[in-house]
């Protein structure tokens, strides 16, 4: 069932795991994502990066992801994820995103308070939610090394400070993290994250997901990660499958079959990291994430839901279907 970001996130902030954020390209990527987290019985993040866009046109594609996020049995939020501009904020939640983040993180404080606070107040008009980014996390989403520079890391005093004045729902840290691959190991301030928890007080998002440890996203969710962004790896998995295949027989000529292994290979690796974030079995619980969800409920509802326009168009076409297989003789075009 498609959700809103701040009733997923305040569950997981309040009980301690995470949810996985994973981005779309396409829709393999989709379906592998919503594959995995109904198969975990965990709730999940798909979003959309706005450096993403080149590779499909969000007013074409959010409707299927709206469609498959309702039909969903976990609660699904659909997030723009980094969105440079109040332009394609505003773009995103007229194509019925329930969440956005705005990355001001380049600009001086001042400034991505103010952008910031103008985000919030348009999102929060119809129910949309607030991610947004202090201190900066560097690299970029899928490509190899970043380097992590202190200089550029979240001040615990400052994310409190921000956190009020903007009233945002959720807030990206950058605490030794990197978008793409990490050059070395990746390692993460801890003490740092510990201060910004108790300076900010909302749930915190860890960007840059791919190649940090398990046990160090278990350490950092009890601090107070609430959402981990995850990219890079999923999608070299996807890339690894391929090959993998490829290489076992190099006569196939039919994407088709390359793009359900890249799918499977999405799914996997989405269940892996739902279970490391502590996410799974989370919609087996009865709790009060239901109350907004219900999405275990769809199918099993006893009472029979308004038809939305799709359905109606489904179940009249089905039906003249019917009507006209069984008058074959007369309406069907037979062999003669
Ligand atoms: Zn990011």
């Amino acid at each position: 069932m498609l959700v809103n970001l701040s009733d997923v996130l305040g569950h997981a902030y309040r009980y301690g795991y995470a949810v996985g954020a994973f981005n779309v390209i396409n829709l393999e990527f989709l379906n592998g994502i919503l594959e995995a987290a109904e198969r975990q019985r965990s709730p999940v993040v798909v979003q959309i990066a706005e450096v993403h866009f080149k590779y499909m046109d969000i007013e074409e594609i959010t409707p299927t992801i709206k469609h498959m996020a309702d039909r969903a049995s976990v609660p699904v939020v659909i997030s723009l994820d980094h969105g440079e501009s109040v332009g394609t904020i505003v773009r995103a939640i007229r194509c019925g995103f329930t969440a956005v983040m705005f990355d001001g993180s380049k600009l001086p404080f001042e400034e991505n308070v103010e952008q910031t606070k103008l985000v919030v107040q348009i999102a929060h008009s119809v129910g949309v939610s607030v991610e947004a980014e202090l201190g900066r996390v560097g690299g970029s989403e899928g490509t190899e090394g970043g380097v992590a520079r202190e200089e550029f890391f979240t001040d615990p005093d400052q994310a409190g400070e921000f956190v009020r004045m903007t009233g945002l729902d959720a807030l990206a840290v950058a605490i030794g993290n990197v978008h793409g691959f990490y050059k070395g190991e990746p390692k993460l301030d801890f003490e740092r994250l510990r201060a910004i928890r108790d300076s900010a007080g909302v749930p915190l998002v860890l960007h840059g997901g791919s190649g940090i440890p398990d046990d160090d996203f278990r350490k950092a969710i009890q601090l107070g990660i609430a959402k981990i962004n995850y990219f890079t790896e999923m999608s070299r998995k996807a890339v690894q499958r391929v090959r993998e295949v490829l290489g076992r027989d190099s006569r196939i000529v039919g994407l088709q079959d390359l793009m359900l292994e890249a799918k499977e290979a999405i799914r996997k690796e989405v269940e892996d990291r739902i279970q490391v974030f502590g996410s799974a079995g989370i919609c087996d619980r009865r709790s009060d994430l239901c109350a907004v969800c219900r999405g275990c409920e769809i199918g099993r509802s006893s009472e029979t839901p308004p038809l939305e326009e799709d359905q109606l168009v489904e179940r009249v076409t089905e039906a003249v279907m019917r009507i006209l297989w069984e008058k074959g003789g007369a309406y069907g075009t037979g062999s003669e």
